[in-house]
């Protein structure tokens, strides 16, 4: 189409919109809605508090104002913790959160974050969009009265922070470190004894002696926690979660009573920051990691290949605990399984491969 006609016709189409605003709008176009939005993350914290504020403010902009979307980052409204129980029961509308959060409750909320030895953040985008994923999330999330979506990615996480070498899993044992998700389990599988507490108070457990060794995100984020001052041994790959999702958790009967329209906005605005968040992982982590290590002294190591067996091995013990939970647990388990092998065989040649060779010829 030439640039001339372009004009001419968008022209007819906008006499028409302007025709079309003239007719009465209808009711439901005028509706306000408030969607009350908690977090499990501290206000302004790097890439995830961030990133659910950037959500929350998307969504209310998509909606011209109409969706008055009100954010509350962990503990202006409740716990981090509690963000689950305030929106299932409906006193909220939403939430911005790692769904492995709430493994308690039901394991099979930990393959909806990662699990040891899951799935990058290509491939769980995978599983869940075009491999059955987001079904088992619907039918899980459904029995507790929510509705979740993906809502952004930190990728892969590094193994943690650690004051001592870990040469061998005999290094883990007695270990206090936190740990959450059934990446926690493998911990205590291990001798370690893993605990789960929210972000916002690491540093300071860490610093105390409380616990000896933590793991967080990445370099970017990690930086930002000052966890160097407690530990100097930073381990990579972290086998735990290797393309943790975030979720948007709604409230199902907030949700049901939503206009086809606006769940379409709320899935795309969703998608979008699922996009948004990895990306800006990904432009930060490696000038962090290089700062890290060039000047606050953190010494970079990688697991070897025998605490990774061990890992393996502690793993698919606690696949075993997850399949013995219940029929449901044991079928995201059973889809988990499935895409996991046609994506690995996938990623083998493609990414990973590409990858290698690109930084061999590069010498990175
Ligand atoms: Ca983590």
């Amino acid at each position: 189409m030439k640039r001339r006609e372009f004009i001419k016709s968008a022209g007819v189409g906008g006499v028409a919109v302007a025709a079309a605003s003239t007719l009465p709008k209808p009711a439901i176009a005028q509706k306000r809605i408030e969607m009350v939005m908690v977090s499990t993350w501290p206000r302004d914290f790097p890439g995830l508090g961030t990133s659910a504020q950037r959500l929350a403010k998307r969504i209310t902009e998509m909606s011209d104002g109409r969706i008055q979307t009100k954010y509350f980052a962990a503990k202006e409204r409740v716990g981090a913790f509690d963000s689950f129980d305030e929106v299932a029961s409906g006193n909220a509308q939403a939430y911005i959160a790692a769904d492995y959060y709430w493994k308690g409750k039901h394991l099979g909320w930990a393959y909806f974050t990662a699990v040891p030895f899951g799935l990058t953040y290509t491939e769980i985008n995978a599983w869940i969009r075009f491999g059955g994923g987001q079904e088992l999330w619907d039918e899980l999330a459904g029995g507790f009265g929510l509705k979740c979506m993906p809502a952004g990615n930190t990728g892969v996480q590094m193994g943690g922070w650690f004051n001592k070498e870990i040469n061998s899993a005999d290094d883990l044992k007695g270990l206090k470190m936190r740990i959450p998700g059934l990446g926690g389990d493998v911990m205590a599988k291990l001798g370690a004894s893993p605990v789960s507490i929210p972000g916002g108070q690491i540093y300071e457990n860490l610093v105390s002696g409380a616990i000896d060794a933590t793991e967080w995100v990445g370099p970017w984020n990690d930086r930002f926690m000052k966890f160097y001052e407690a530990a100097k041994y930073y381990y990579y790959p972290g086998m735990h979660e290797p393309g943790s999702m975030i979720s948007l958790g709604l409230n199902g009967k907030f949700w049901s009573g939503l206009s086809k329209a606006d769940q379409a906005m709320i899935e795309a605005a969703a998608g979008l920051e699922n996009d948004m968040m990895m990306s800006e992982y990904n432009a930060k982590s490696g000038e962090a990691l290089a700062d890290l290590v060039k000047n606050q002294g953190v010494k970079l190591r990688k697991f070897n290949d025998d605490v990774y067996d061990s890992f393996k091995e502690a793993s698919d013990a606690v696949f075993e605990g997850v399949r013995a939970h219940s029929p449901l647990a044991a079928k995201i388990h059973a889809s988990f399984l499935k895409s996991r092998a046609d994506l690995s065989a996938w990623s083998k040649i493609s990414d990973q491969a590409y990858v290698a060779q690109r930084n061999r010829a590069l010498g990175v």
